[in-house]
């Protein structure tokens, strides 16, 4: 297993895998703005299919690596306004 395939299960252990549609432009999650890429700064979403990053780390591993780092990183320190007590 590679480190991209052990951050992909990272990830979508979270729950950061939402693909949406192209022209969504709000977090599916947190309804913050999505960057350009669809993905969400705020609450670390990821707004492409799982399958999409991993067939994408085959040539930009680096690249990949740290978007995943990044997102889990958002999503780790992430509180929902709202949901009440997170224990993660
Ligand atoms: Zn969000």
């Amino acid at each position: 297993m590679t480190q991209v395939d052990t951050l992909i299960e990272e990830a979508r252990t979270l729950g950061l895998f939402k693909a949406h549609a192209p022209f969504e432009v709000h977090c599916s999650n947190c309804h913050s703005r999505l960057d350009p890429a669809g993905d969400c700064s705020s609450c670390g979403l990821i707004g492409r299919p799982e399958t999409d990053l991993a067939k994408r780390s085959r040539s930009d591993p680096t690249v990949v690596e740290k978007l995943l780092r990044v997102q889990i990183a958002k999503r780790r320190a992430y509180r929902p306004v709202k949901a009440g007590r997170e224990t993660a």
